[in-house]
């Protein structure tokens, strides 16, 4: 790992050792496959920890990497055995005291409902928002995904914002461009948290991401995600790098994200499509999810232009196990005259009823329990006044999900 310092900001360049692969694993077992060895980390300050800047380039190469990772400056000791215990692989060259946590806790904010419900938790929080720029020797066949217009509407949201821009998803050529692993969002984040004293990084991963499977590992409930769990490898690896891993709506499904965000003061800066400008596209698979879980949870009829012959409609119709399944059953069981939309034909493979799903409506405590007790009691309160905890009931719901 070569990190070349700029007044801009930061480049990183890798290279593979023999025993490397082209196509490698992220964390969630999907392969990814290389598509060139640098990318830029815009604004972020050249004398960052250097476990900061190890695990900044660690969220990018990870999943090409087998057996070594050697940086470009010491790391802690504490940093080399996170990696060796979470990943097998000798990291080097140790010799730097390990980073103290700082005292602020930032959000990773993406201005997606759940990013945004994540923000309501923390009102004091400033957000670091990550913005896709094209990359200056990779050609950009994705010019819809208006990261553009995310980064503006960010700017308004009138929290204290540093923006990232980074080419970094274009280190992936397939699927598409992308995290190589999901914690990549956070390289900007993690370069610039000696600057904001960050000792914690919010991000919006709901119950559904930590708990139920993450979309990936379906059907399944997950209490040792590999990916988000405070002990799982990455947890581990930031804690060690002293920013924590922190999941304020991790207890809670995309109805209540979706109600806290749209019933919140930053609901105007509301945006989960990639597609359109003025608004949300209407037309794209993420936009038919969403608004299943928007027309239910203000408990109005369906309103898509989308047609059940569409191919992003079937997506939605296949038989169990799919990610984010249990926002299906939650909008088939809740929006009036579902049984005359393209969801019809869903309504076979699912019981699902208000009782059933009622669980997807509160709160998991384990969720508030494992977020760092600095910030906890604030995650606590909100969600004891604003949504309710889980009976145990309901509770059970969670801990049974697929079996
Ligand atoms: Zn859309």
């Amino acid at each position: 790992m070569t990190w070349e310092t700029l007044a801009t900001g930061a480049n990183l360049t890798f290279r593979l050792d023999p025993e490397d692969e082209i196509t490698g694993k992220a964390t969630d077992e999907h392969p990814v496959k290389l598509a060139i060895n640098s990318c830029s980390i815009g604004g972020v300050p050249d004398d960052a920890h250097p476990d900061l800047f190890a695990v900044a380039a660690w969220t990018v190469v990870a999943p090409w990497t087998r057996k070594r990772v050697i940086f470009d400056r010491a790391i802690s000791p504490q940093l080399a055995e996170a990696l060796h215990s979470g990943w097998g692989v000798e990291a080097g060259p140790v010799g730097a005291e390990a980073r103290q946590a700082g005292r602020t806790l930032a959000v990773s904010y993406s201005g997606g409902a759940d990013s945004v419900a994540a923000a309501t938790v923390y009102p004091e929080a400033p957000f670091v928002h990550f913005r896709r720029v094209a990359h200056t020797r990779v050609p950009n066949r994705w010019p819809h995904y208006r990261s553009d217009v995310l980064a503006k509407l960010a700017a308004k949201t009138g929290r204290e914002l540093s923006t990232v821009n980074s080419d970094l998803e274009f280190t992936l050529a397939e699927p598409r461009p992308g995290y190589p692993e999901h914690h990549a969002v956070a390289a900007g984040a993690l370069l610039l948290a000696d600057q904001l004293d960050l000792g914690g990084l919010g991000f919006g991963y709901e119950i559904g991401s930590r708990w139920l499977g993450g979309g990936r590992y379906l059907w399944r409930y997950t209490p040792d995600n590999p990916m988000w769990s405070p002990h799982g490898v990455w947890g581990r690896l930031f804690a060690a790098a002293g920013v924590h891993i922190v999941l304020p709506v991790g207890g809670v499904s995309e109805a209540v994200t979706m109600r806290l965000a749209l019933s919140s003061d930053l609901k105007d800066q509301v945006r989960w499509c990639l597609r359109g400008t003025d608004g949300p596209c209407r037309n794209c698979g993420k936009c038919l999810y969403k608004e299943l879980i928007q027309a239910a949870v203000e408990r109005r009829p369906l309103d898509t232009p989308i047609t059940a012959d569409r191919p992003i409609a079937r997506k939605y119709l296949r038989k169990p196990p799919f990610g984010g399944q249990e926002m299906i059953e939650y909008g088939l069981a809740r929006v009036p005259g579902i049984e005359n939309t393209l969801f019809a034909g869903a309504l076979g493979h699912f019981e699902a009823t208000e009782e059933s799903t009622s669980w997807l409506d509160h709160c998991y405590p384990r969720a508030i329990a494992e977020i760092p007790a600095q910030w906890r009691d604030q995650a606590a309160a909100f969600m004891s006044a604003q949504v309710g905890m889980m009976t145990e009931d309901e509770v059970r719901r969670v801990e049974t999900w697929g079996s």
